[in-house]
């Protein structure tokens, strides 16, 4: 068949490839960097699996002097929402992972040489080399109808590509002649391009994967699509084209899509482009209703949306020192030696990750972000939790910026010291934590409690208390108090015959933190009675005497 003639009937309009090639030069950069991408579809979100990937992306072109880069994949119409491309880059600039280059949400201008970065303005670049591999005789027009619209077929047939690695062989349009071919086309049919796929399924191809290791795949043997009818293509072709001229070193993606590579490679292939380097990672899970593992879903699972996190309030580095212990389990160690250290200090490495799909943790997320917070300064606490409050709970927002100096005061309990309190989690969690100092005492945690001893202990301890002690003399003075009351202030001799005594120091404590906050756990009773000040000590004082 003269595939040139067949070429220009399918495509008469595409530009020669070698447009796009000098279009698009080989990127100069040093010896060893890395470029890689992040390529969502823009679905509305992202994804947290997608925040998982730009870290990886990040992280491996910062570390070689390389690029990373955004690029929109939205060729599937149906699933295109509005502002969808946008949200995605605001979120990567909210998590600290923007682009060195790409698309850069709907207000900013692209940057980089090697755009278009939204796939659907490339559709010129797609035909020029889908004409490219009919003139080479790698791909032929498939005009199958069936019951089924053609594009469904297409579509069906991709998408059991990509979840199982498997669908039909060779198409029969493989074989139509060039005057079949053409009768086609002059009475208006329409046509999907695929692969003639030269692969042999008997045969195995070895592939290292930055992740896995070696591997082995079957070379693929299906016809693929590469065209759909509507001139749009498939995941497979576009992405080949596109990391091929945008220069991608390392295709860093999800597990789910391995099962296709072989098909991709053979796109490669055909086209003549050296593959990039691939790192297929692990997928994060939870645990289903039956205790299986399945993949962090949006429709079931908050947090699979990384704008959840920020609603909640966890600070955008928890949250990725917590993506980053997933994917470098040392990161923790390393952590605990370098408390002062930016994440980004960190030596990450793609290799490190391990193969397993991890499980999403909450605990884990909570552990990671109260010990980050508990390493910032009040003043940097209160500036966080400030913006969060501005946005998710203006009440608390009037309440935290109308005197400041108290908030920080509030803030700084327990902070200021060798080993700080690792309590917050997330800025959510501050209002109910510290409601007693921000709203007074709505109720007190009685139950268990001897209320005539909580008076009793009040009552003598109004008398004796003095704002201006220091922290022994405070505790100090209890303690002698405790003693004239009747509570033990040495535990051996409590222990041995509590019967003598009406309880020890730490139940004397515990009435005076209940006086003072409502609750039997709280901070440091001398920083709060501090932060209180003596009128409303002794205003709460009275409420319980
Ligand atoms: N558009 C694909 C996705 O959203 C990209 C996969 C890849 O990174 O190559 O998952």
């Amino acid at each position: 068949m003269d595939t040139k003639l067949l070429a220009n009937l399918l495509y008469p309009n595409a530009k020669d490839v070698n447009y796009w090639l000098e279009k698009y030069p080989k990127r100069e950069l040093k010896r060893g960097a890395e470029v890689t991408r992040l390529a969502p579809s823009p679905t509305g979100y992202l994804h947290t699996g997608h925040a998982y990937s730009a870290l990886i992306n990040k992280l491996a072109a910062r570390k070689t002097g390389g690029i990373f880069y955004l690029r929109l994949e939205d060729t599937d119409q149906k699933r295109l929402i509005d502002n969808a491309g946008d949200i995605a880059y605001n979120m990567l600039v909210s998590y600290d992972l923007s682009p060195d280059e790409g698309y850069r949400g709907d207000e900013l201008p692209q940057v980089g040489n090697y755009g278009d970065y939204i796939q659907s303005k490339r559709l010129g670049i797609y035909q020029s080399f889908a004409k490219y591999l009919v003139e080479k005789g790698k791909a032929f027009p498939c005009f199958c109808k069936k019951t089924e619209g053609l594009e469904d077929v297409e579509e069906r047939r991709q998408k059991q590509l990509e979840e199982t690695g498997e669908i039909e062989e060779h198409d029969p349009c493989r074989n139509l002649t060039l005057d079949e071919i053409k009768e086609k086309l002059a009475s208006g049919e329409e046509f999907a391009l695929k692969l003639k796929s030269a692969g042999d399924p008997n045969k195995t191809i070895k592939i290292v994967d930055l992740i896995k290791g070696e591997r082995e795949i079957r070379e693929n043997a299906k016809d693929i699509v590469l065209m759909k009818s509507n001139g749009i293509p498939p995941y497979a072709f576009a992405h080949a084209v596109d990391d091929s001229l945008m220069g991608t070193t390392i295709v860093v993606r999800g597990e789910e899509w391995y099962p296709s590579l072989s098909a991709h490679l053979e796109v490669f292939k055909a086209l003549g482009f050296k593959p990039p380097k691939y790192a297929h990672t692990p997928v994060i899970c939870k645990l289903d209703e039956n205790g299986n593992k399945r993949k962090l879903s949006k429709r079931k699972d908050p947090e699979a949306d990384v704008r959840y996190f920020i609603e909640e309030g966890y600070p955008k580095i928890a949250v990725i020192e917590y993506l980053l212990n997933l994917l470098n389990s040392d990161f923790e160690i390393w952590r605990t030696n370098n408390p002062t250290l930016s994440y980004k200090e960190f030596p990450f490495s793609i290799e490190k990750i391990g193969s397993n799909n991890p499980m999403f943790d909450f605990v884990k997320l909570a552990d990671i972000s109260k010990n980050y917070i508990s390493h910032l300064s009040a003043d940097e606490v209160y500036r966080m939790l400030a913006e969060w409050a501005n946005r998710y709970d203006v009440e608390f927002f009037k309440t935290l910026t109308e005197n400041q100096d108290f908030s920080k005061a509030v803030l700084n309990i327990d902070r200021d010291t060798p080993k700080p309190r690792k309590d917050i989690s997330k800025w959510s969690e501050v209002k109910h934590y510290y409601d007693y100092m921000f709203y007074g005492i709505k109720n007190y945690e009685l139950d268990g409690i001897d209320k005539k001893k909580l008076k009793e202990v009040v009552r003598a301890y109004m008398e004796v208390y003095n704002t201006e002690d220091d922290k022994e003399t405070w505790f100090a003075r209890i303690k002698e108090m405790a003693s004239t009351l009747g509570y033990a202030t040495d535990n051996k001799a409590y222990k041995q015959s509590p019967e003598n005594y009406k309880g020890n120091v730490a139940d004397v404590c515990t009435y005076i933190r209940l006086a003072l906050t409502g609750r039997k756990n709280s901070p440091d009773i001398y920083s709060i009675a501090k932060v209180l000040g003596a009128r409303e000590i002794q205003r709460r004082f009275e409420n319980v005497k």
